[in-house]
């Protein structure tokens, strides 16, 4: 049985409390009662007593009356036998019986009674003056017949009196029994309203407890069926939570797979001679694919995010590479608006998860760039304090674009956001960006914000807490000798770039004023025109941003691309070195070179959707290679057992056999066949299916959409290089087996 709630337990033990406290009350209300009706018995014996003793006592004196009087009755008659010392001694008892009476508390219980008092007042004092007249003729020693018939007429009034007296207080004594009964009866009367109400009150207190006990137990039966119907609804909610991840998953999967054709397709047709305006569309059509793939990842992402379904990796990771990547990515929209690029961040490793921050960052630097349409895009890392006071990282995007009105700033960060429907048609975008953003953030401990000025810009900034204990670790890189005096020439971003060539031990010169002596300036190529900057003016100076290759010819050095600080140490490190035969340094560019390789081998594509079998084949069969297709996983065992191949790219999902377990069963073929590198193909580059691929027995894997510069970098790895092609492309991302994937999409 569920226990119950903690609320509910504490009732219930008070009301066991109160039951105990009752029933100790009942006992010693009992013990009351007994003990009162033992007191009430044991008075009334003790009254009964006494007034016994009076009565007894009264009892007794008028017997010794007459006692006496039948002994002066003798003595009268002569040779009856009566003598004075008879007389004598029961003048004695007498008395005593008289004051046996006192003692006998008579006026304690019968005082009251004025008649019964008087009686005994007279009988007193008569007795007394009886015992008197009798001692003074004791003492004159005679007592003659005259005497004693005086005294025998005395005694016999006083025994009238002792007679009465008798009867009397008999008849009082009756008259106090029936008062105390009726006074007892009274008492009784009282106590049994008394024990009437406490038994009422007992009795109503009993029944109030029952009612509560038995409203505990309805309401613990109430609260049963409520937790049942609550873990029913949620285990419905969650099925349906699940329902629709996999469905979206699912879904997702398929739209994806469609478009990765298109985009292939695409790939493919750059290889062939085109027309310009075929060039064009093209352009469009892969964009447009980019931006598909893009919005359907962010609903993945979304979908998972909501049913916690993340897994977060916690390796060491170098910031410099996840930011210089991200720049990278953005780098061609800024190069074609014409923006400044700029990221200043420290060479400091990190642990947490590489790939959701890079696509938090991703995300900021690309709506950053998206709406700024002119002026800079600046990225500053730099350690912080975190809100809780623990030390932290703290990325920040600042742009000179539309900016962002205050009202909508609060709601930035919630699904399905664009701060108004204009944006939508004028930018695009799912408007799941932020929301994605926040999420991982804060699931990765780090909190998220945005400063903004419409029509000015946005500054979005987030943190990332640093595991406690562990601080920054300095990536050991040279520094360039101090003492390089910089000009930094820039429209915007100065400050920053000063503080970060400060970091790299050159000292910054003021930017206004005539600086006749610079030893080297750093200009930004668009401040070249703007300043129309002179011939001599220029000779000594670096210039960055895009299109500075440009102005080659004229200037010290160029690096032609986004401002990145580790670029520009090394920069300073060159240009601080023993200067080169050569006058003119070149520094590292962004361009690799325009010339594709081939290479020599056979590969078997295990791929059932026949558009990405035509996609990858035409591509691989450009790259040099031949290739043979397995529609499923099951075929693809039979073939590897044949023992032909260089390479197998396997793709995950498939009919029949899926990619693992033809991995794995090709892992189980004799060793000669066993050893083939295989490269997995998948559309979901999420942790768990890159560890699902190399458990596996994978030697790598590929993400979706697969393209002619991915495939390249794979061959290069595994197969023979023949020679290069003519045809030219952008710069390739090399991708190392187990190395992690770029993002899906
Ligand atoms: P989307 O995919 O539509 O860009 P986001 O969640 O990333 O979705 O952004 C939501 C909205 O926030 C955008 O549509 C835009 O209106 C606003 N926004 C985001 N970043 C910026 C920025 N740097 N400058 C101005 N507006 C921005």
């Amino acid at each position: 049985m569920k226990e119950l709630p903690p609320n509910l337990q504490r009732r219930l033990r008070s009301n066991v409390a109160s039951g105990v406290f009752v029933f100790i009350s009942v006992l010693m209300f009992g013990s009351v009662v007994v003990m009162l009706y033992t007191l009430a018995g044991r008075q009334r014996a003790n009254q009964q007593s006494v007034r016994e003793d009076a009565v007894w006592a009264a009892y007794q004196l008028d017997r010794e009356t007459s006692e006496l009087l039948g002994v002066i009755d003798a003595a009268r008659v002569p040779g009856g036998g009566g003598d004075l010392e008879e007389i004598a001694l029961r003048f004695d008892i007498l008395m005593s019986r008289l004051s046996i009476l006192q003692n006998a508390h008579f006026a304690e219980r019968f005082g009251d009674d004025p008649a019964l008092a008087e009686i005994a007042r007279k009988l007193a004092t008569g007795l007394d003056s009886l015992k008197r007249q009798f001692d003074d003729a004791m003492t004159a020693g005679a007592l003659g017949s005259a005497t004693l018939n005086q005294f025998a007429a005395e005694v016999a009034d006083l025994r009238v009196t002792t007679e009465r007296f008798l009867t009397s207080i008999n008849t009082r004594k009756n008259e106090m029994k029936v008062i105390e009964r009726r006074e007892i009866n009274r008492t009784y009367f009282i106590l049994t309203i008394c024990v009437g109400v406490m038994a009422t009150a007992l009795g109503a207190v009993i029944l109030i407890l029952f009612r509560q006990l038995n409203q505990i137990g309805r309401t613990q039966r109430e609260l049963e069926t409520l937790n049942r119907s609550y873990q029913e609804a949620a285990m419905a909610a969650s099925a349906a939570s699940r329902a629709k991840s996999a469905f979206l998953a699912t879904m997702s999967h398929e739209i994806r797979t469609p478009l990765n054709g298109i985009i292939g397709s695409v790939d493919l047709l750059d290889l062939s001679a085109s027309h310009q305006d075929q060039i064009a569309s093209r352009e469009t059509i892969r964009e447009c694919g980019h931006s598909l793939i893009q919005i359907i990842s962010d609903v993945l992402d979304f979908s998972k995010l909501e049913s916690d379904s993340l897994d977060l990796e916690n390796r060491p990771f170098q910031v410099a590479e996840v930011v210089e990547g991200v720049i990278e990515i953005v780098s061609p929209k800024a190069r074609a608006k014409g923006l400044g690029l700029i990221a200043v961040y420290p060479m400091a490793v990190l642990t947490g998860d590489e790939g959701r921050l890079r696509q938090v960052l991703t995300n900021l630097c690309g709506n950053a760039v998206k709406f700024t349409e002119k002026g800079d895009v600046t990225v500053v890392v730099r350690p912080a304090v975190g809100r809780d006071g623990k030390s932290a990282l703290r990325f920040e995007v600042r742009d000179t674009g539309i900016g962002i009105s205050k009202t909508f700033l609060d709601q930035l960060f919630q699904e399905f956001n664009q701060v108004d429907a204009s944006i939508n048609r004028r930018f695009g975008g799912s408007g799941l960006g932020l929301a994605i953003s926040r999420r991982l953030v804060e699931a990765m401990g780090g909190a998220i914000g945005v400063e903004s000025d419409e029509g000015k810009g946005s500054c979005f900034w987030f943190t990332l807490p640093l595991p406690p204990g562990v601080e920054l670790r300095p990536v050991e890189l040279p520094l360039p000798p101090r003492g390089v005096d910089v000009l930094v020439t820039t429209p915007l971003a100065s400050r920053v770039i000063e503080e970060d060539l400060d970091t790299h031990g050159a000292a910054t010169l003021p930017a206004a004023g005539n600086v006749p002596e610079v030893k080297l300036r750093l200009v930004d190529v668009r401040q070249i025109t703007r300043q129309k900057m002179l011939p001599d003016e220029l000779r000594n100076s670096i210039v960055f941003g895009f299109e500075s290759a440009t102005v080659r010819d004229q200037v010290r050095a160029v690096v032609d691309g986004p401002y990145l600080s580790r670029r520009f140490r090394e920069v300073l490190l060159l240009l601080s070195a023993p200067p080169a035969p050569t006058s003119t340094v070149e520094p590292p560019t962004s361009d690799t070179g325009l010339i594709k390789k081939t290479f020599r081998g056979h590969i078997l594509l295990v791929e059932d959707n026949s558009i990405n079998q035509k996609v990858a084949r035409g591509l691989l069969t450009r790259l040099g290679a031949t290739v043979e297709i397995a529609d499923n996983g099951a075929i693809a065992v039979q073939s590897a057992a044949k023992g032909k191949f260089d390479l197998v790219l396997m793709d995950m999902q498939m009919p029949v056999m899926d990619g693992l377990e033809a991995t794995r069963q090709i892992r189980q073929l004799p060793p000669e066949y066993a050893k083939v590198p295989i490269i997995g193909l998948t559309a979901n580059a999420f942790a768990s299916d890159r560890d699902a691929c190399i458990a596996a027995g994978m030697h790598g894997f590929l993400s979706k959409p697969v393209n002619r510069q991915k495939l390249e970098s794979v061959l290069e790895v595994w197969l023979e290089q023949t020679g290069v092609s003519e045809t030219a492309g952008p710069s390739p991302s090399v991708a190392q087996p187990t190395s992690s994937p770029p993002s899906a999409g």
